[in-house]
């Protein structure tokens, strides 16, 4: 039953990387019996072996003169690496990155590593370079969670993406978007570490290859070599760094060889001018996304039916910024905890950007044990161990009263990071982005693809905005619209309600979440929230309503000494909640495909992964369906839209990938049309 704990699942479950402190104050490995760097100069040797061999400062440079001079243009240039260990190389790659001050390229850093070092470790290795401490300190700030998968961590035009879990794995559960431009083998040394070195993985990295990679390591293995040749590179073992006599040195010629065809099929390159954007939608869904396409340069219309910006949820003056817990450690647990952990690093971020201005405020929040209750079943103590320790706690009742401050006589979650964020402030900011044009008071009614364009008409027919690409960002709007009124997007009411703060409730630091949440006093007001009510079309203020949120307040109402009247401000609006509670993200699959190419059970029965052989619609993807967690899922979905439609690396494997792939609902409909016909 599901009253059993889980046992974890291997692949998702992270061993931390144990270091043996040499007295030089240098880290070793004692599992791989191998240090993370030379002795005799790890910075140095960084420089001589990765960013000198690889030749960067001057590549970089080059490509973003090529981008200048084709005017418009933009690009990403790949790196991939082998062994994050303690960072070093990606610090050191990231200075030097800075000296090239590229204005269209962009540096997009992937590195994947099976024992991430702890924080502490971590901080402790780094210590020894302060020429490093600028770089050092921003990726410290951001780097804490161990979770599998890949960490999407953004410093301006340098993105890192950290995979933690086996190299070979990860990669493979992130398909190639585009080359790479260069490798940095440094996953200790082969005959230290076999289980890296396989076949298979060079296999990929020759596969994952274009004419220009370059490829570099310290170490010269022989079956390295001889694999790097059979796959077209041309290999060089120049001198190595301190005592090692060589190094390993190897690129795939300009000029691509029949051997490179065959083994490396060069992919389309991101290295074009960037089409034009609208995104359909200026609530926060289409903000993010729109602002993450910015950044990536390209030009955008945000067009939206209302005559302001965020007339929906997105409207409203405080979101809670919380995780949704799963019981299991599956995919769903690392999908919605990969999302919370990035929207607290993006609204960090945005906060700093926006001069406060997006009110990001990370106060902790408290779910108490009855109110998980109300929907599930009450949790059992350590039920929650399969998550890490900073993202949240189990706290008992006399804990709850200590971290609060308040005697809520009951057990309860706490997620320490979690917070408020101001959504209608968080839109308006990403939408002041200079190449963002917003257009408001206009209501699309329609989509016609011609010329290789989306023609956006309005109800008469007459054209309202065109474009080579369009994302759906309108929550149940969606519903209203021929390309995807399929899919289950349904409005739910909701309002909040605002209630003065007492003297006594103006304490309150955290959000604490009964049957409603409650938030701390901001102006003179706490905000509770939010209802629900289903099949409900008017937005007007509900007493009703109102006075459900207070009476829902319970023991956190009596503690906080709140005034029993009914509420009298607040504010309604609409979700868009989807037909599994789940957002949708993705490009829009032909709604032909599934009678068209999957004619038998066997391919509708396959996962959702396999979404790379479903036909899309060219140029047209969904961002919508986030209900009441849109706070929580939207700076990720953003960002991995704005990924794959730029042809970057995404920030989700296609494991989670699939779980936001509009396409679910698609074989969902056609399992039951069949299941129909058989009877
Ligand atoms: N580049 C690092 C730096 O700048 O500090 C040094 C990397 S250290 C020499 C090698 C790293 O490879 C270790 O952190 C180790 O945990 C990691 N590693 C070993 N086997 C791995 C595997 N199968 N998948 C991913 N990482 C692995």
């Amino acid at each position: 039953s599901n009253k059993q704990p889980q046992k974890a699942h291997p692949e998702r479950q992270i061993k931390p990387a144990v270091i043996e402190w040499q007295p030089d104050g240098s880290p070793y490995s004692p599992v791989f019996d191998d240090v993370y760097f030379s002795r005799a100069g790890g910075l140095a040797e960084t420089e001589h072996v990765f960013l000198q061999a690889n030749n960067l400062l001057q590549r970089w440079r080059d490509k973003d003169q090529a981008l200048a001079d084709k005017e418009g243009k933009n690009g990403t240039f790949l790196l991939c690496e082998l062994g994050f260990g303690t960072g070093l190389n990606f610090l050191a790659c990231w200075k030097r990155w800075q000296q090239a001050q590229c204005k269209h390229l962009r540096l997009h850093y992937v590195s994947c590593e099976k024992h991430p070092l702890t924080l502490t470790d971590l901080t402790r290795a780094l210590s020894q370079w302060p020429e490093l401490a600028h770089w050092r300190d921003q990726l410290l700030a951001q780097y804490h969670d161990h979770t599998a998968g890949c960490h999407r961590l953004v410093f301006g035009n340098v993105t890192l993406d950290l995979y933690f879990g086996d190299a070979l794995t990860q990669l493979r559960s992130h398909p190639a978007r585009m080359p790479v431009d260069c490798w940095f083998l440094d996953g200790f040394t082969p005959p230290h570490n076999p289980e890296l070195w396989q076949d298979d993985l060079l296999e990929l990295i020759a596969s994952r290859a274009a004419p220009g990679t370059t490829v570099s390591s310290y170490s010269v293995t022989g079956r390295v070599v001889r694999a790097l040749k059979s796959y077209g590179f041309s290999v060089e073992k120049p001198p190595g760094f301190g005592h090692k006599r060589q190094m390993l040195k190897a690129s795939l010629s300009a000029e691509p060889s029949e051997q490179v065809a065959a083994n490396a099929k060069p992919q389309t390159s991101t290295n074009k001018p960037r089409p034009r954007a609208v995104v359909v939608g200026a609530g926060l869904a289409g903000a993010t996304t729109a602002y993450a396409l910015a950044k990536r340069g390209y030009a955008i219309t945000v067009i939206d039916a209302a005559q302001e910006v965020a007339s929906g949820a997105s409207g409203n003056p405080t979101a809670v910024v919380q995780l949704r817990l799963n019981r299991q450690q599956d995919a769903l647990w690392q999908f919605h905890l990969h999302c919370y952990l990035f929207a607290q690093r993006f609204y960090h971020q945005l906060d700093l950007a926006s001069e406060q201005q997006i009110q990001w405020s990370p106060c902790g929040v408290l779910t108490l044990n009855s109110a998980y209750a109300k929907t599930r079943r009450r949790f059992e103590p350590g039920e929650f161990d399969h998550y890490p320790n900073h993202a949240l706690a189990e706290l008992t009742a006399e804990q709850s009263a200590q971290e609060t401050g308040f005697d809520l006589t009951e057990a309860g979650l706490y997620l320490p990071e979690g917070g408020t964020i101001n959504p209608k402030a968080t839109t308006e900011f990403c939408l002041s982005h200079p190449a963002i044009t917003v257009q408001l008071s206009s209501r699309v009614d329609s989509l016609h693809y011609e010329h290789d364009q989306w023609h956006l008409l309005d109800e008469t027919n007459q054209s309202l905005v065109t474009a080579d690409i369009v994302i759906l960002a309108n929550s149940f709007g969606i519903q209203g619209l021929d390309v995807s009124e399929r899919f289950p997007v349904n409005p739910l009411r909701g309002q909040v309600s605002l209630i003065p703060a007492t003297e006594i409730s103006q304490t309150q630091h955290a959000v604490i979440c009964g049957e409603r949440y409650l938030t701390p006093a901001n102006n003179g007001f706490h905000c509770v929230g939010a209802s629900y009510v289903k099949g409900a079309s008017d937005d007007a203020i509900s007493a009703q309503e109102h006075k459900e949120n207070r009476e829902k307040l319970g023991i956190v109402g009596e503690v906080l000494a709140l005034s029993e009247e009914t509420p009298t401000q607040g504010r309604a609006s609409f979700r868009g909640s989807s037909g599994d509670y789940l957002p949708l993200a993705g490009a829009i699959p032909d709604p032909l495909t599934p009678s068209r190419q999957y004619g038998g059970t066997r391919h509708l029965q396959s996962s959702a992964s396999d979404n790379s052989v479903v036909s899309r619609l060219p140029g047209l993807y969904i961002n919508a369906g986030h209900g009441s967690h849109g706070s929580v899922s939207c700076p990720l979905l953003a960002e991995y839209l704005a990924s794959i439609i730029a042809g970057e690396p995404s920030p989700l494997s296609l494991e989670l990938a699939g779980i936001v792939d509009p396409w679910r609902f698609d074989q969902r409909e056609q399992k039951r049309l069949r299941k129909q016909n058989k009877a």
